[in-house]
């Protein structure tokens, strides 16, 4: 089994470049292995990386059509309707890497550095609570400022932090890969999902961009997932920066990451994430990257991870235009940021300067409300469900895919209970009314005994109860 020792960046991994260029070289997509490779994932199982090369590899537009229409049935079937919204939250971003393409790279003269103090952190958390937001990605650039005690310090001063009705109730963490011992120190204020994107699987190019500083150790990276399983975090998320390197091979790094973390611990990544490269304030490579990923492509791998692994959550950000949103959304996705900024200290302060601070530019600029209105618009429920976290059910994506019934059970009643808080809150007038008409519509796809339940919740928060769950 691999040793985690910092230094030793060339062992062998799990990744292989030889063995993914062979599976993609060797995958002939003809249409009969295509359909039923769709059929295999439609009935809940995982796919091989011989399997999802073969989807990969197809380029004939009506047997892409098929695979579009698969991953769209697979989320109906499995997720429903349900979307849930997440803010994320930036704490520092001092940083001591250089990875070429992001804003805080130590050697970016034109980033501002800013690290949150306490109260600063109080008041970014009241101006996100006062939005209607209950789940967090908080955010850290890699530096020893930022130790395992610092942001377990951090975690525990957002749950502390109420604000009229509302508080934080689940704070996931996109930080460096951290010593067990580190993950132990953060899992003990009660976390979500840690995640590290591997940005690229290609370890040559991965050296090329990672120049500098810890993040230069390929496998410590690599492998910071495992130890976090090890130190008891279960609920980890996988990514990679699409941009880098060629997306299919990136696609099947993410497959074997997956088979990996199932093989060595029973359980794959709770999530998925796919950013794009975004443009970065003092950043040219971000402007230029090398591999530059389509629209088209992009909605190609949202449905072919979806079809790959199904019981994953995949994770779209507001890296992406809304109009792209609308459409990855259908694809499979089930967790989306909304009203973000990624300034650090950019939801209480108006401040000019706060670009300067921030990671990169955003796509999508619309504020929670809007986006919420948008998916109601659409016949989506917007969800800010923490219900599975805090009754200690790890894996929520997990749960509703494996437990036949959940989703109706748990999920969708929960989604009400918390849109309902939403409408109640924070609403505006419009999508209050929207919400209101689409609370409606779902009770009524319920048998009589659940709707009675379910609406006998719905008035607990009308008559001023809060953080109503199943
Ligand atoms: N510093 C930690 C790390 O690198 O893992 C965590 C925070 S880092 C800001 C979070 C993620 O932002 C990175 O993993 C990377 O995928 C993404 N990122 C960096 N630069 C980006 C850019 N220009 N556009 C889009 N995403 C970017
Ligand atoms: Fe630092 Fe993370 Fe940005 Fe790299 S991606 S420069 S580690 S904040």
């Amino acid at each position: 089994m691999f040793v985690f020792a910092k230094e030793r960046v060339d062992e062998k991994t799990f990744i292989s470049e030889e063995k993914i260029k062979k599976q993609l070289e060797s995958a002939t997509p003809d249409p009969k292995k295509v359909r039923d490779i769709l059929a295999k994932s439609l009935s809940k199982q995982r796919l091989e990386p011989e399997e999802t090369a073969t989807l990969l590899n197809v380029e004939d537009e009506e047997i892409l059509e098929e695979i579009f229409e698969a991953a769209r049935k697979l989320k109906t079937i499995i997720y429903g309707n349900r979307i849930v919204l997440f803010a994320p939250l930036y704490i520092g971003n001092e940083c001591c890497n250089d990875c070429v393409y992001c804003g805080f790279r130590v050697s970016n003269r034109e980033v501002l550095r800013k690290t949150l103090t306490d109260e600063e952190l109080k008041e970014e958390v009241k101006a996100l609570v006062s939005k209607g937001h209950k789940r967090l990605i908080v955010v850290y650039g890699e530096h020893p400022k930022y130790s395992p005690e610092f942001i377990a310090h951090t975690i525990d001063l957002i749950y502390s932090t109420k604000f009229d009705n509302g508080e934080i109730r689940r704070v996931n963490v996109n930080a460096a890969p951290q010593t067990v011992e580190g993950y132990k120190i953060i899992k003990e204020v009660g976390i979500g999902t840690f995640q590290i994107f591997q940005e690229t699987y290609h370890m040559p190019t991965y050296r090329k961009l990672h120049p500098r500083g810890p993040k230069s150790n390929f496998a410590w990276r690599l492998y910071g997932l495992d130890r976090a399983m090890i130190a008891g975090i279960d609920d980890v998320g996988i990514g990679a920066l699409f941009g880098l390197y060629d997306w299919k091979y990136e696609v099947m790094g993410l497959l074997h990451h997956t088979i990996h973390l199932e093989e060595r611990f029973g359980v794959g990544p709770h999530t998925i994430s796919f950013p794009r490269i975004e443009p970065a304030v003092g950043t040219p490579f971000s402007e230029n990257p090398p591999k530059p990923v389509s629209d088209k492509e992009f909605k190609k791998l949202v449905a072919i991870l979806r079809l790959s692994v199904p019981y994953t959550g995949l994770i779209l950000t507001a890296r992406e235009r809304p109009e792209l949103r609308d459409e990855v959304i259908k694809l499979g996705v089930s967790q989306i940021d909304a009203g973000s900024s990624i300034g650090v200290g950019s939801y209480s302060s108006t401040d000019e300067e706060v670009i300067k601070k921030s990671q990169f530019l955003l796509g999508d600029r619309r504020s929670l409300d809007e986006v919420i209105y948008e998916l109601l618009k659409d016949g989506y429920i917007p969800s800010f469900c923490t219900a599975c976290y805090r009754a200690g059910r790890t894996g929520e994506h997990f749960m509703e895919f494996a437990i036949p019934g959940f989703v109706k059970r748990f999920c969708t009643p929960n989604a009400l209970f918390t849109l309902k808080e939403y409408l109640n809150d924070y609403a505006s007038p419009e999508t209050k009314a929207l919400g209101e008409k689409l609370i409606n519509k779902e009770l009524e796809k319920f048998d009589e005994k659940n709707r009675k339940t379910i609406l006998e919740g719905l008035e607990r928060l009308d008559r001023g109860e809060r953080d109503v769950r199943f």
